[in-house]
């Protein structure tokens, strides 16, 4: 749902952010904001939100992204230090088809520890290793559209 009126009102973070709903917040700013996941993988499970309601990782402005990559490297440490784990996962979950549930833009910062059952299995088991022409084709598309603005445009939606 894009940014209207509408996704907005849906919207549980946006609920969040207007003080409609009740939060365990960790940080905030006049851009950003960081509060407690409400089904944490372990204690310390934070979320790192704009304000403004944006849905997938192409939606936000570049300034956005870099300020709430900031507020996510601020915070780290401090998570490490009160969950008293090194280990964590840096995760956005971008699009239904990535598993995105909550379409608020959000970074999850989540301490881990062996053996506490959650995982970001990579490399996926089910993907082979590709031959190296192909990763060097993929590399170079990449390179080339780089350099063309117009590849920068967002992509359409695939088709269902
Ligand atoms: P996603 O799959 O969209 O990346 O993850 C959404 C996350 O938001 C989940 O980890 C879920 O527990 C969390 N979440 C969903 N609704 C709320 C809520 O109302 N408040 C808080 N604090 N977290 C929420
Ligand atoms: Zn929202």
């Amino acid at each position: 749902m894009p940014n209207t009126a509408a996704a907005q009102r849906a919207c549980p973070f946006c609920e969040i952010i207007r003080g409609a709903s009740e939060v365990s917040l960790c940080y905030e700013d006049a851009t950003a904001l960081a509060f407690m996941d409400i089904q944490p993988v372990r204690a310390g499970h934070v979320l790192v939100v704009p304000r403004a309601h944006y849905e997938r990782v192409d939606d936000l402005p570049r300034a956005v992204g870099l300020h709430l990559y900031d507020v996510a490297t601020r915070l780290i440490p401090v998570i490490q230090q009160v969950s008293g784990t090194r280990d964590m996962n840096i995760v956005v979950n971008s699009g239904a088809g990535a598993g995105q549930d909550v379409f608020h833009f959000h970074v999850h910062l989540i301490p881990r520890a062996a053996g506490d059952g959650f995982d970001v299995p990579l490399p996926f088991p089910g993907s082979e290793m590709p031959d190296r022409t192909r990763l060097d084709a993929m590399a170079a598309r990449i390179i080339s559209a780089m350099r063309d603005p117009v590849a920068h445009a967002t992509p359409a939606a695939a088709p269902s």
